[in-house]
């Protein structure tokens, strides 16, 4: 069972990722239409297509760099809240991996734990406000206490973690963005961030359990 991904392992994952992603965009489009102004799918994907042109061409030299140059891909290719928001969660979080020579279940908490603060910091939602925000608390909190297992555990666990709240993003009424103006209208949708943080967990997790 595979531990922990080496720079270049990561790097596959994080393409795989990308491709995820972008094969949900109509998914995801139609989650921020019921809710926002529709265009998630399409941001998500765009910065994707990014992340892969600069991945496609990386020797990464830590698995910090692998995160970094997908964080600053989607933050100058998305433009808009997501942008800066998604741009933040991958380069927040690979920037607490520096010095760490591979990527494990360790990674894995320090990376959640890094990308939800500078979310919260970035963005000033808390959980319950129908935000990314209420998938990746949850999945950062999961990663701590599973952190001294394997990364293939770690996953499992996590990924669930996230698509719990997820689930529960359902039940919640905005506080940000344009669904804040639909009010009690916003009950039995998810957010639309939220579930692109649990395909990009899930991705990670199918990878890691078919490289263990
Ligand atoms: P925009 O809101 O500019 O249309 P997107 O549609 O791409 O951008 O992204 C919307 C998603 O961004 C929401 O579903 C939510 O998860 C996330 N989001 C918006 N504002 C915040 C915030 N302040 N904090 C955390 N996440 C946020
Ligand atoms: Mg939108």
């Amino acid at each position: 069972m595979s531990l922990e991904l080496t720079p270049d392992q990561t790097r596959l994952m994080m393409l795989q990722v990308a491709d995820a992603i972008i094969v949900a965009e109509p998914l995801l489009s139609q989650a921020d239409r019921d809710l926002g102004d529709g265009d998630h799918g399409l941001g998500m994907k765009r910065g994707m297509e990014a992340v892969k042109a600069q991945l496609a061409a990386l020797t990464p030299a830590s698995v910090e760099q692998v995160f970094v140059t997908t964080g600053t891909a989607m933050m100058s290719s998305m433009g808009g809240a997501s942008g800066a928001l998604f741009g933040t969660v991958f380069r927040a979080g690979g920037k607490a991996l520096a010095g760490r020579a591979a990527f494990d279940a360790e990674g894995v908490a320090l990376l959640l734990q890094a990308a939800t603060e500078g979310v919260q910091k970035r963005g000033g939602a808390k959980v319950g406000d129908k935000t990314m925000v209420d998938a990746l608390v949850p999945a950062a909190e999961k990663a701590r206490s599973v952190a001294s297992g394997s990364l293939l555990n770690s996953l499992t666990e996590v990924s669930a973690a996230a698509e719990a709240g997820k689930e529960a993003s359902k039940a919640m009424i905005a506080q940000f963005g344009r669904a804040k103006t639909l009010g009690e209208a916003c009950i039995g949708f998810p957010d639309a961030g939220a579930w692109s943080v649990t395909i990009m967990l899930s991705t990670m997790l199918d990878f890691v359990s078919k490289a263990s």
